[in-house]
């Protein structure tokens, strides 16, 4: 057919073809939350259904399958009953993950609002060209950027509402929220981390906010919080009051940001610097001042519980004459060994174990009176004795045992510690004493 002069075209063609391009067109009604569909075309087929309900469609339009597929984690579905309010036209272009593909479709969505908006038109339509594809991809650098907030609203406590809310992960629009502040917070609080959540009450309370807050001041702090996969994650939540010279003017700007990658690494290298504090390094058992804390603690432990404490110390007999005879890194080897035999012992029996100094090491044994610690002790010397250590083949230990007791100060039990094992030496060595 010959092409048309531009001139040619009527309002009937115009609509025609219009028609015979979208690839979908549904009618909504919010008021009994349906929707119906008037043309369904392409991946629309699959994604539409004749009609539905207009809430589920929300949320598949809006929480962008991610690539995981994943639903959204429920309390975050709030914010979705407001996405889909429109009070005038409104176009933008979303990503969509169907089940199909990894590949997103990016998809040009059109509402018009009629009928004094007690009903809505969308329009859809799919970009299929490589284009668009480039910048969705541009368009996912952006949100990565943005997406470190996950969420950032106005509040005012003095008309006690919420708006403008901006959830990153499930919109990058600004959406216009009507939802009560003191509701708000109640919603939210369940996405907290139980143990934060009383925290979190207190410091969203608007007294609190108040009082804290003079205008323009900026506060933060740290919480677990659940994402849109229902999972926890580190969040920083920022409250800054509006700078304004009226003093009964409480408004504030509240911003939800995800730190977890941080925090979790700022942890790790915490964690690593603890350990280094309390360990020694040549044996990676507690070091002395550690272990000397732990004595301190199962003493006060004695005082109030009925539950038997033991503790052994533990010294190598004849130490020097391996470093004499087969120099100071073989004495370093057979120490480093004795302590792997020692700590095998302690992660079976649940026991705590430290270098007192040199070869003097100490082990304390909860829930173990004297009797069971001296059998205890005895497995284990006889476990030192059968070792096979490089180059010396053999060395024994001289083991001291003793059950703390409730008016023990920590002299008491140490002298009586130190002479048990100094009796094991006194006896001719490879020995356990218990006084
Ligand atoms: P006894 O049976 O009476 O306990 O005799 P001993 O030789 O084990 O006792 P002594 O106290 O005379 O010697 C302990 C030795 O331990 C002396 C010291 O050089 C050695 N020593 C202490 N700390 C270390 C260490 O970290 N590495 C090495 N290689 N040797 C150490
Ligand atoms: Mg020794
Ligand atoms: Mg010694």
């Amino acid at each position: 057919m010959e092409n048309k002069s531009l001139y040619d075209y009527s309002f009937k063609d115009v609509s025609d073809l219009l028609l015979d391009n979208v690839d979908a067109l549904i009618i909504v009604d919010p008021a009994i939350d349906a929707y119906k569909s008037i043309i369904r075309r392409g991946m629309f087929e699959s994604f539409l259904k004749e009609s539905g309900i207009y809430h589920d469609l929300i949320l598949d339009l809006w929480f962008h399958f991610n690539d995981s597929n994943e639903k959204v984690s429920g309390d975050y579905q709030i914010f979705a009953d407001n996405t889909g309010v429109f009070k005038g036209k409104y176009s933008r272009r979303l990503k969509l993950y169907l089940e199909d593909g990894d590949k997103p479709h990016l998809v040009q969505l059109t509402v018009y609002p009629i009928e004094n908006a007690s009903k809505y038109i969308f329009s859809m339509d799919e970009f299929n060209d490589n284009e668009s594809l480039q910048e969705s991809l541009t368009t996912k650098k952006i949100n990565t950027i943005q997406n470190s907030y996950l969420f950032s609203m106005y509040i005012d406590l003095v008309e006690d509402t919420t708006s403008s809310i901006n959830v990153t992960e499930i919109s990058d629009d600004v959406v216009n929220y009507n939802l009560k502040y003191s509701d708000w917070r109640m919603m939210i609080v369940n996405m907290i981390w139980p143990e934060d959540q009383e925290q979190f009450l207190h410091r969203t309370d608007p007294e609190y906010l108040k009082k804290n807050f003079t205008p323009g001041r900026t506060s933060s702090y740290d919480c677990m919080m659940r994402n849109l996969e229902g999972k926890y994650i580190w969040v920083k939540l920022i409250f800054s009051r509006a700078q304004t010279y009226n003093e009964d003017d409480y408004r504030y700007v509240f911003m939800v940001q995800d730190i977890n990658d941080t925090s979790m690494e700022l942890m790790s290298t915490l964690q690593k610097y603890e350990e280094k504090a309390i360990k020694d390094p040549l044996t990676g058992v507690f070091n002395h001042g550690e272990i000397e804390k732990q004595l301190n603690n199962a003493i006060a432990y004695c005082q109030k519980n009925e539950n038997p404490v033991s503790i052994m110390m533990l010294d190598l007999d004849h130490f020097k004459a391996v470093n004499d005879n087969y120099g100071h890194s073989t004495g370093d080897v057979t120490l480093k060994l004795f302590s792997k035999i020692l700590l095998e012992f302690a992660s079976e029996k649940k026991a705590l174990i430290g270098r007192w100094g040199g070869e003097e090491f100490v082990i304390i044994c909860h829930e173990n009176n004297g009797d069971n610690t001296y059998a205890l002790a005895e497995d284990l010397r006889k476990r030192v004795e059968a070792y096979l250590f490089p180059d010396i083949c053999h060395i024994t230990c001289s083991i001291g045992v003793t059950e703390l007791k409730a008016g023990d100060s920590f002299e008491e039990a140490f002298n009586r510690l130190d002479k048990a094992m100094y009796s094991s030496k006194n006896n001719g060595r490879n020995k356990v004493t218990l006084l």
